[in-house]
């Protein structure tokens, strides 16, 4: 293959939301560092101008990246308690007549790309793709649990009558955790609403896809991959790439960083819900006194209490200030121990600093890989979206995580975080865990390397890929 002076090029349309940016900027990073000469662009969709987060990662993109903005979807008529897939779903579906025209023009100066990379919302945006012979491919930003459920979404939704709660068994699916009803990810709850809708209608539409690029690694899920491997009709072939994460710049100088400086090895556990977690007032309120009761190091990054579990999604940044909800002497009791961060924090570099013992999160997919790269181990406490699955996989599957459980009322209260810190900490259960993690830290080494099983993964996708730039290249009509 005449590929030395062939440079490939890949538009990449992430789901709006800072959480699905970051993942597909470091695969597109290692895709350009390991794979050959590669160029990325990042086609932005949103109906409002993107965040300062959002702005900063796109800032910072090495040369061989660029951003395009779409123009803003108009979303005045959607229901404000519509839920966030079916905005960032809409978002996607409005943005396809821009991203036509954006085709349009790449096309008259032969500038179209190659392949066209969508995340689990974007599959409308195959359409496009289609009329330009782009090739379209899916990259899954969570895990193969969860990718397999949703490939068999389809069948699901035409086998069973009732709500997915209500099964009396679990789903089993090849390889994977067994998953009971109220372990499915928040988007199959209610199957009449349009969240789900919208979930049912771009997993239908996967099978489009020339191929499916899996953020997990076969150490991880070696069951659940391998059956996703197995090749059947309709299934587009899987390739696990991951784990890509985002491992920070080490000049980044921060209060937190300076702060784990001066603590004992391994003795800090960092808690954060991700880019848009938020806990109820009372939620919040336990988990300070439960935090200050534990008597253990930590840095809790904290936002505003809400009513909704993802209020912070769009802006990470609280609009009040957060210190204000805590509750009275909470400071004052924990001020040799603990350290508070308003909204944001450099969570890479804290997991990858040797005083960070442990991590208490939400189980946002990133999080997770995150801490998995730097063998910290976890207590599970899942807000939204997939994330009680993704619970359930890490605590039974992979046995890399102490859930902490919520009472009738859906509390996790102060007890349950003195229980779950403290057994993390210092318990045995701990100890299983961290060597769990240990294990998955050299498995994340031994998949990375240039022989290594996730390497060989991208290199064979990265290899179609340029075979049909060239194919491309050669058709005039393209
Ligand atoms: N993150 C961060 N600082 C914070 C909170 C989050 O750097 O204070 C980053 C985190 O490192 C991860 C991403 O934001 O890369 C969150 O992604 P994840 O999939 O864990 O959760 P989501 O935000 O999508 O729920």
């Amino acid at each position: 293959m005449e590929e030395a002076n062939t440079t490939t090029h890949v538009a990449i349309i992430p789901s709006p939301g800072i959480g699905h940016i970051i993942p597909l900027v470091e695969f597109a990073k290692r895709l350009i560092d390991h794979h050959g000469s590669f160029t990325v662009t990042f086609i932005i969709a949103g109906d409002s101008p993107p965040s300062t987060a959002h702005r900063s990662v796109l800032d910072s993109l090495p040369p061989s990246m660029s951003s395009v903005f779409l123009p803003p979807v108009d979303l005045s008529d959607v229901s404000s308690t519509a839920g966030i897939e079916a905005r960032i779903s809409l978002t996607v579906t409005r943005s396809i007549p821009s991203l036509r025209e954006l085709f349009r023009s790449l096309s008259t100066e032969k500038k179209l790309p190659a392949v066209l990379l969508v995340d689990l919302f974007g599959t409308d945006a195959f359409d496009v793709a289609a009329e330009f012979h782009v090739a379209p491919y899916v990259y899954y930003t969570s895990n193969a649990n969860v990718l397999s459920l949703l490939l068999h979404l389809p069948e699901l939704d035409q086998t069973m009558s009732c709500e997915y709660r209500d099964m009396t068994e679990p789903v089993k699916l090849p390889g994977c955790v067994p998953i009971t009803g109220k372990d499915f990810p928040d988007l199959f709850e209610d199957r009449n609403d349009d969240a789900y809708k919208w979930l049912l209608h771009n997993a239908k539409r996967f099978k489009e896809a020339k191929g499916i690029l899996l953020n997990s690694f076969i150490e991880l899920e070696p069951n659940a991959i391998k059956a996703l491997q197995e090749p059947a009709i309709g299934k587009p072939p899987v390739y696990p790439i991951g784990p890509l994460v985002n491992l920070g710049s080490s000049t980044n100088e921060s209060e937190c960083l300076n702060w784990l400086d001066q603590q004992p090895h391994g003795s800090v556990l960092y808690i954060s819900f991700g880019s848009g977690g938020t806990l109820t007032c009372e939620q919040f309120n336990e988990l300070a006194f439960g935090l200050a009761d534990s008597e253990k190091r930590f840095i809790w990054v904290i936002r505003s209490p809400s009513g909704v579990a993802n209020s912070s999604y769009f802006d990470p940044q609280s609009q009040t200030d957060p210190l204000m909800f805590l509750p009275p002497g909470f400071l004052d009791r924990t001020k040799e121990k603990g350290l508070v961060v308003p909204s944001w924090a450099p969570q890479a570099q804290i997991l990858a600093h040797p005083s960070t013992g442990g991590f208490l999160t939400h189980c946002g997919w990133n999080s997770t890989l995150e801490s998995i790269v730097n063998g910290v181990p976890l207590i599970a406490w899942p807000l939204y979206a997939e994330q009680k699955t993704n619970a359930l996989v890490l605590v039974d599957g992979v046995g890399a995580a102490i859930r902490a459980h919520t009472d009738e009322v859906g509390i996790v209260r102060k007890e349950e975080v003195v229980r779950v810190v403290k057994g993390l900490m210092e318990g045995e259960d701990g100890k299983v865990i961290r060597n769990k993690m240990k294990e998955l830290k050299e498995g994340v080494v031994r998949v990375l390397s240039e022989d290594g099983y996730s390497t060989k993964s991208l290199g064979e996708v990265s290899l179609k890929w340029k075979a049909h730039q060239l194919e491309i290249e050669q058709d005039t009509t393209h």
